[in-house]
């Protein structure tokens, strides 16, 4: 263990404190993350939630604990969105798309994995899925009944809240107050087999048409959103495990369903730390699929979209993500990107120029105090903007060396090389590689588009038109806007 993982503080938004961690098991660490329901592709929003973890992931590694990261794939269940409404998405995707539900799933889990790859983070240790678990599910459901927290109707199981609330409290995580939630409930048609409105499936009974079912005690029917994720962390984590993260927005009541099923099967309190994601916004309102305000990865890697003129590198995208703490809300913007396009490429050129400097007989820079302050950005709840603040002084240090103003004996030298490694490469992730090739790829259509505004000035149609034509067939298209002409790719 690195000596310092010992000053890891983490924020628990169920206690709404920030608190020293100290994991269930010494050296090791339990954490389960909610993860996509795949009907559709992850937006950029989903995909900063997935980062932040990853970062999360890394440092605990770092750390020295041995991680166990588990994250779901919702491929089946009952979800009901913000307004109470009960939409099967994956049922709804496959009538849309024509295919099955199950080639919906594969689509949409291939299109998810993919992302995560060209923006390199680390697979989970454990990927279960909603299918594969059907069967843990249906004893959920039952052992819940048998504690007296659960009812059947109509075929239906539900989970009973009132019940629940007598012994426990309904709403702890979420701050909310089980009387004003059942005030402020509508009560909508189809839901009078509950015994209150606030009730949740824990199975749901499946109408002939649907596709997706399973056989069960009650008849025929798929299970609920919420269990899911209860059965599959108790499965691979235990009753009770130390970190349980999501995106802001799962708080209520996916999370707090999690909570009450969790207390309510086993008497325990399942997790010991709650984390939650901050929302990516778009203009100002958070990315929604639902709301039409949202960008995919894609389109935003390859300039194929109507609200950037020009592509951007994943690890560009990346570096701007981390550069706004995990539980900060953060806007897309392009002067944003633009700026940790800057940033990002000066700190890759630091670290070429870091390379290249000579150790010298002495130092007039303290690195190990520079390199505590790294550390204790990162254990003050992973602070990446103070971290990354921290890397952008090494590269103010980095250049004063090699200007000769400052310098650094051999053994600093290595420090400094070593810790820039770790927290650039290992902890944030992030890769060198692409940078150059982007920065390349953007100069030599600068060029490309230079010489044909040159050739319209000139009127010179033919040449002109050569240029785009042969970009196109390469597969990359250009944009002529008012002032200025950008590219994507097809
Ligand atoms: P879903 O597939 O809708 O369950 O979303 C997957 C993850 O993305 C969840 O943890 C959500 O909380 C998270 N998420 C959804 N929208 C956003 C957003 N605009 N910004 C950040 N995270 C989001
Ligand atoms: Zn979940």
């Amino acid at each position: 263990m690195n000596s310092l993982s010992s000053e890891l503080i983490i924020f628990n938004s169920k206690t709404k404190q920030k608190e020293k961690f100290v994991p269930i098991k010494e050296g090791f660490v339990g954490m389960y993350v909610c993860g996509p329901t795949v009907y559709s592709k992850v937006h950029l929003g989903n995909l900063r939630t997935f980062l932040s973890f990853d970062l999360i992931n890394r440092y605990l590694k770092h750390l020295g604990y041995k991680v166990r990261y588990v994250r779901n794939i919702t491929d089946a269940g009952h979800i009901t969105d913000d307004s109470g409404n009960e939409h099967d998405r994956i049922g709804n995707q496959s009538k849309l798309e024509k295919i099955e539900p199950m080639e919906v799933v594969q689509k949409y889990t291939v299109y998810f994995h993919s992302i995560l790859d060209t923006f390199n983070a680390i697979p989970p240790d454990v990927e279960p899925t909603a299918t594969g678990h059907i069967v843990e599910q249906i004893e959920a459901t039952q052992k819940l009944i048998e504690n007296g927290y659960a009812y059947e109707s109509n075929g239906s199981v539900y989970f009973d809240v009132l019940k629940y609330n007598q012994e426990h409290n309904y709403g702890e995580l979420s701050n909310r107050n089980i009387e004003e939630l059942i005030a402020n409930t509508r009560e909508l048609d189809g839901q009078s087999e509950k015994k209150n409105p606030q009730d949740f499936a824990l199975w749901k009974k499946a109408a002939p048409e649907h596709i997706m079912k399973w056989n069960s005690p009650w008849g025929k029917g798929f299970p609920g959103w919420h269990l899911e994720c209860t059965v599959m962390s108790c499965k691979y984590l235990g009753e009770t495990f130390d970190i349980h993260g999501g995106g802001m927005d799962l708080k209520f009541p996916h999370h707090e369903c999690e909570l009450a099923q969790g207390k309510a099967s086993t008497g325990k309190n399942p997790v010991n730390y709650w984390m939650h994601a901050n929302m990516l916004t778009l203009n100002g309102q958070k990315m929604s699929k639902s709301t039409g305000n949202s960008i995919l990865p894609d389109e935003l890697l390859s300039g194929n979209n109507s609200l950037f003129n020009k592509a951007y590198d994943p690890m560009v995208v990346k570096f701007f993500l981390y550069q706004a703490h995990y539980r900060s809300v953060l806007d897309l913007s392009q002067d944003a990107l633009d700026a940790s396009e800057k940033g990002f490429n000066r700190l890759m050129n630091a670290l070429e120029t870091l390379n290249q400097i000579e150790a010298k007989e002495s130092s007039t820079i303290d690195i190990n105090n520079w390199k505590e302050e790294c550390y204790k950005a990162m254990n003050d709840d992973f602070n990446s903007p103070i971290l990354i603040a921290k890397l952008f002084d090494a590269t103010k240090f980095i250049n004063s060396i090699k200007d000769g103003k400052d310098s650094l004996n051999q053994e600093d030298l290595d420090e400094l090389k070593t810790t820039m490694n770790v927290f650039v490469f290992d902890i944030l992730g992030l890769q060198a590689t692409s940078n150059s090739d982007s920065k390349h790829l953007n100069l030599v259509m600068q060029i490309l588009i230079d010489m044909r505004n040159h050739a319209r000035n000139q009127k010179n149609w033919e040449l002109s038109d050569d240029i785009r034509n042969r970009l196109t067939e390469a597969g990359i298209v250009l944009k002529d806007g008012k002032n200025e002409t950008s590219f994507g790719f097809d």
